[in-house]
């Protein structure tokens, strides 16, 4: 009899315990993977449908999974309706012995998973939940009253606490699919876009799938030195650019842990490098155990003393900020190379958003909601955790009154302006100490490097010093209600 493998947000061969486990049975596999935009627990405010920007990216990963599944004699079946329906009307169609899965403990997922082991048990199936992607099960992370942690250092204190995760396992070398199992198109699932087809920057940007992770770790690794501090410079290619591949699970956290850790035990000059490194793997862990607590957590502040916050509603504001029009440098840089490439810098996304939320007084959900749209690791913990963290409405958020100031922050973290050139063309020629402040170069300095301010380079939409206030001004009105 067929055993089924159920691929979810897990999309590799390594280091993947229901499939390594499948594997050992020898029986014939039926790997399969759903979209399921259905299931009446993915609606908002507890899910809401992939980005474009993830669909693209999920198709190529299905593509990647596809071709490694095949090299090793198996297959992808592709299948799109209710997850838990599908699959438990598939186990009774091909009498499967077995459904296999790694768990994945958050909020609607956890649900649909929830439905579909009652309806194998219904229909006399076994199944087995095999421990899923993260470093720590929130339920191994709690207080003494039994609530989740919701500061970051304690939090991550705890879960290095547990040592090392289970060893990460290999990829089976051979496996054996049931023939004649009816698969959809992949094409005819319209993940990526054809007219217009935008999807130019993310194919020049990515390489999806296993390989690609694997392969990029590896260089992130052996290129480390440097990365505490060199972490917040958009200039310097100083970061893993892992996040999509964690986000849809080509590399698990588990596997990037076991890596950092043994790079760190050969080069010891690296040891804080990796230490800083394996923490900011610790905030993704951090974000998702919060939305394990909180799922609705892009729908609803963390602390609720933000919910009478008085936002401005301002379409061109906002227009302007989504398409890198903000007359700030460093904002209108991070908002175009999250455009082009489905990702932007750690430092400018806080500083885009800060922009946002602040500056322009929009309501974070709006932030939220275009990155969940743009980026190709639109997270559903991460993402709108840190939106909650900038706004300062979230779990151990910067204080709201802390507003960035778009001028230093890229100054300091773009001294050459060398991000700001390259996403922000026509400010190329402009001299470094206006490349961050364009305004304060006269008429003929602004003539001589082609910048037409109002023309090719829009004003500020905003002035710095009156838009903090305002912002101030706003949380000192919410603080007295
Ligand atoms: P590295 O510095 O190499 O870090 C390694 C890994 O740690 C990352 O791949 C990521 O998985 C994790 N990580 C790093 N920083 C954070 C963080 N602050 N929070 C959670 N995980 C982190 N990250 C996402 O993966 N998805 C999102 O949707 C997302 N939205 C964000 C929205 C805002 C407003 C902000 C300020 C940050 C957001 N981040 C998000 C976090 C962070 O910006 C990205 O994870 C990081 O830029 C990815 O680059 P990297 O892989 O080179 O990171």
């Amino acid at each position: 009899r067929p055993v089924i493998v159920w691929f979810r947000d897990d999309l590799r061969l390594s280091d993947h315990p229901a499939l390594h486990e499948a594997a050992t049975t020898r029986a014939p596999l039926i790997c399969v993977h759903v979209f399921d935009e259905e299931s009446a627990q993915l609606r908002p405010p507890l899910a809401r449908p992939l980005g474009a920007a993830s669909r693209w990216w999920l198709a190529q990963s299905l593509r990647a999974l596809a071709a490694g599944l095949q090299a090793r004699g198996g297959a992808l079946i592709l299948r799109r309706g209710p997850a838990a329906d599908i699959i438990a009307e598939l186990a009774r169609q091909v009498d499967a012995a077995a459904v296999h899965w790694n768990e994945i403990e958050i909020g609607p997922y956890r649900a649909i998973a929830d439905d579909l082991a009652e309806a194998l048990s219904v229909a006399g199936i076994a199944h087995h939940r095999h421990r899923g992607d993260l470093l720590a099960a929130p339920d191994a992370i709690r207080t003494k009253e039994g609530r989740g942690l919701r500061v970051f250092t304690p939090f991550w204190r705890r879960v290095l606490s547990l040592g090392d995760p289970p060893p990460s396992l290999p990829a089976p070398t051979q496996l054996r699919a049931l023939p004649g199992v009816q698969s959809d198109d992949l094409a005819s699932w319209q993940l990526e876009p054809t007219t217009p087809d935008w999807a130019g920057g993310l194919r020049a940007t990515w390489t999806a799938g296993e390989n690609a992770a694997r392969d990029k770790l590896k260089a992130f690794l052996e290129g480390l030195p440097g990365y505490a501090t060199g972490r917040d410079r958009p200039d310097r290619d100083a970061t893993s650019r892992l996040s999509p591949h964690l986000r849809f699970g080509e590399i698990s956290p588990r596997q990037v842990w076991f890596a950092a850790r043994f790079a760190a035990a050969e080069r010891p000059a690296i040891a804080a490098d990796v230490d800083k490194f394996l923490s900011e793997l610790g905030w993704r862990e951090f974000c998702l155990h919060l939305l394990a607590d909180h799922p609705d957590l892009a729908a609803r502040n963390l602390q609720p003393a933000f919910d009478d916050f008085p936002w401005t509603s301002n379409e061109a504001a906002l227009h302007a900020w989504q398409h890198g029009r903000t007359g700030y440098p460093i904002v209108d840089a991070g908002m175009r190379e999250l455009w082009h490439c489905g990702v932007m810098h750690n430092r400018v996304r806080m500083v885009v958003a800060s922009f946002l939320v602040k500056h322009l007084l929009i309501d974070w959900r709006l932030g939220e909601a275009w990155f969940w749209d743009t980026l190709v690791d639109a997270d559903p913990g991460s993402n709108p955790a840190n939106w909650q963290w900038v706004a300062g409405c979230g779990a151990d958020a910067a204080p709201y009154f802390r507003v960035f100031n778009p001028v230093l922050q890229g100054e300091k973290f773009d001294p050459a302006g060398d991000y700001v050139r390259r996403w922000v063309p026509e400010l190329a020629d402009l001299p470094n100490k206006f490349i961050h402040q364009p305004w304060s170069a006269t008429p003929v300095e602004l003539a001589a490097a082609g910048v037409t301010l109002g023309g090719n380079y829009p004003e500020p939409i905003v002035d710095h010093k009156a838009g903090r206030a305002r912002a101030l001004a706003a949380y000192a009105e919410l603080r007295q209600r």
